[in-house]
């Protein structure tokens, strides 16, 4: 079964991510800094999939003193460790989500670079199979479909009755 535009459960609660993130500081015996809490809180808190640009300016909004840079130091050290994940959705870079969520799938939209999120077991059960009949045993998938969605095909459909 597809399901599409649910919200993808958190598998764990930001508390239990946030002293996980303690744990790792303290045993790398670095300073904690509020900032990288923030961005983990706000990647765990976000819908969508965020840009290193839309965290920045997340931070800004929020009257906290940060660069582009150190918003990318703290990025790549919550993927380093295992907080956050990160997808190549189009030319535009990476866009980062919590990686304590329920195990799904993307489609992203080519035209609008829109990141949908699905679960379908069918396409996990197929897989384990595939891995099976080559005697393997399945470790992870990653599966991103390439899509014009709605809002983009409209759009289309509309330039092509004006021209
Ligand atoms: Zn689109
Ligand atoms: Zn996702």
């Amino acid at each position: 079964m597809v399901s599409d535009n649910i919200k993808i459960k958190r598998t764990e609660s930001l508390d239990s991510v946030m002293s996980r993130l303690q744990r790792v500081v303290m045993a790398k015996r670095l300073k904690t800094s509020k900032q990288r809490e923030y961005v983990l809180s706000l990647i765990y808190n976000s819908k969508i999939h965020l840009s290193p640009e839309e965290i920045a300016l997340k931070l800004k909004n929020d009257n906290k003193d940060s660069s582009l840079s150190s918003v990318y130091r703290i990025l790549q050290f919550l993927e380093t460790y295992g907080f956050v994940t990160s997808i190549e959705a189009d030319k535009s870079g990476k866009r980062y989500e919590i990686a304590a969520k329920e195990h799904h799938y993307h489609i992203i939209c080519l035209d609008c670079g829109n990141i949908m999120e699905f679960i379908d077991d069918d396409i996990r059960n197929k897989q384990v199979e595939i891995a099976k009949s080559l005697q393997c045993e399945l470790v992870s998938d990653n599966l991103r479909i390439f899509v014009l969605c709605d809002k983009c095909l409209n759009k289309k459909n509309k330039k092509d009755i004006i021209y």
